[in-house]
């Protein structure tokens, strides 16, 4: 492994109170202590003891001062990296934060990769890969489901599942290899109606955790949804109001006729991908046909559709062209203008879309976006239409990466090429490379079996000073 001592900005790089500078490998203490002296002069921290904190300052070649400094020592291994590391506490400006690192790098260190330092930590035993991966997903995560099921994640919640299945197996490997070692001492009599078992076994735990990552994209990604109605329903009014002061960043999606406007929207615990399908409004028949389109292939996509009806209106042609979209999707109706006299109801409404689309039905929330009425219901709806049991259920870890999606669904496939090998009574050496088949893509996850690009691969994704 490369021993060279690394430096990077950890935080942000942007003002703020204070900003960290952070320092891993052999020579971190010797480096800093070059450049950080007490309000004597004197170098600070050779023969102090691991995790303290220290006050001095940073000074450049000359001598003169560059930043008044908090520094944390702490030696290897119980450290993140498991490295010797320093952590420079800067005050947060850019500039004061740009010339400490040159400094930290004039005096000997280098300047880490992105993700270098969880890198490091992976590779001195520190934390298996999918916590690695996992600490990335900390950072990036934007609703309290995502930052929950990462740090779960970080804390091993799916390294330990996936450690436990790939024992499992692996149980089954040694157990046949042996006895094809040893044909004379260990019998594999009868044992294919064990192993049938414990493949049934194996295989439902694979696709307990498969089955959980069409959440995890709705929790990595947000749930994509976009309001439908009819022109001056208060879709636009609606749509502000979700937004509120959590209004985030707006993003355009190329891809159709006209771009589409994309909000993130974070409702309590969850995030939304609110696509605004502002053609549907446009009157004239040949834009109004490129609304359309533009509606549909949005809705062909949505996660969920939030269908606005203006209430003081009777339904119209348009509502039944809006109905035919929701079909066979999840939607909940929001019964708007509530505040207005009615000139539909709720049951009305409900009875006749259930008409349009038989056996199908779809949660209706009476709501006035003037008023600012049923934002809590559709709050709750959301929840409990997308995460019924919320993130806790069962402590099922939640696979929110597609990377250990992909090479979960590789190891069922390993496994279910052992079952057929078993039930058509093939010999035992068919099945045991199955099996390590199976094990290899599991411990992909973990890194045992993650070869240096992959690891290369991965690290390179995460962000500077991380
Ligand atoms: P959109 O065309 O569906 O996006 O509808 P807008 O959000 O632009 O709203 C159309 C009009 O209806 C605006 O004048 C809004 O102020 C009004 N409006 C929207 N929601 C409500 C509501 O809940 N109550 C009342 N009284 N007016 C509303």
């Amino acid at each position: 492994m490369d021993q060279d001592t690394i430096a990077a900005i950890g935080t942000g790089l942007c003002e703020s109170g204070i900003g960290i500078v952070r320092v891993s490998g052999g020579e971190a203490v010797e480096i800093v202590d070059r450049i950080f002296f007490d309000k004597r002069g004197r170098s600070v921290l050779s023969g102090k003891q691991t995790h303290t904190i220290h006050h001095g300052w940073i000074r450049t070649g000359e001598g003169e001062i560059l930043d008044e400094v908090l520094v944390m020592l702490m030696r290897g291994p119980r450290t993140f990296t498991g490295e010797d590391t320093v952590e420079i506490n800067c005050h947060g400006g850019v500039l004061v934060l740009k010339k400490v690192l040159e400094r930290v790098l004039e005096a000997g260190a280098r300047l880490a990769e992105p993700g270098e330092f969880t890198k490091r930590a992976f590779l001195n035993g520190k934390m298996d890969l999918a916590r690695a991966e996992a600490v990335m997903d900390v950072i990036a995560s934007e609703s309290d489901y995502a930052l929950r099921s990462s740090l779960d994640q970080m804390n091993g919640s799916l390294s330990g599942r996936v450690k436990e299945i790939r024992a499992d197996i692996l149980r089954e490997t040694a157990r046949i290899e042996a006895a094809l070692d040893d044909p004379e001492h260990m019998s594999l009599d009868g044992y294919g109606d064990i192993l049938q078992g414990k493949i049934e076994d194996i295989l439902k735990d694979l696709n307990g955790l498969i089955a959980t990552a069409d959440e995890g994209r709705l929790i990595r990604e947000g749930i994509l949804t976009v309001i439908l109605g009819r022109p001056n329903a208060g879709k636009s009014s609606l749509m502000n109001l979700l937004a509120g002061q959590e209004r985030a960043i707006v993003t355009q999606v190329p891809g159709t006729t006209r771009d589409v406007l994309e909000e993130k929207i974070r409702l309590r615990d969850i995030s939304l991908r609110v696509m605004d399908t502002a053609g549907i409004r446009t009157a004239g028949d040949e834009v109004e046909k490129i609304g359309v389109e533009k509606a549909k292939k949005c809705a062909s996509e949505a996660d969920l559709i939030l269908y606005v009806v203006d209430s003081s209106l009777p339904l119209g042609k348009e509502d039944e062209e809006i109905w035919s979209l929701i079909s066979g999707k999840k939607g909940i109706i929001l019964f708007n203008k509530s505040d207005l006299p009615q000139a539909l109801s709720p049951c009305e409404l409900s009875r006749r879309m259930e008409s349009f689309c038989p056996g199908e039905h779809f949660p209706l929330i009476v709501t006035s976006a003037r008023e600012k009425k049923g934002l809590e219901e559709l709050s709750e709806t959301v929840e409990a239409m997308f995460f019924s049991g919320g993130l806790s259920r069962g402590r099922e870890p939640v696979i929110t990466n597609l990377r250990h999606k992909e090479a979960l669904c590789q190891a069922r496939d390993s496994m279910l090429l052992v079952k057929e090998s078993v039930g058509r009574n093939m010999p035992e050496d068919f099945y045991s490379i199955d099996l390590m088949d199976a094990c290899a893509c599991l411990g992909r996850i973990t890194g045992e079996e993650a070869g240096e690009d992959l690891i290369r691969e991965i690290f390179s994704r995460f962000c500077m000073g991380k």
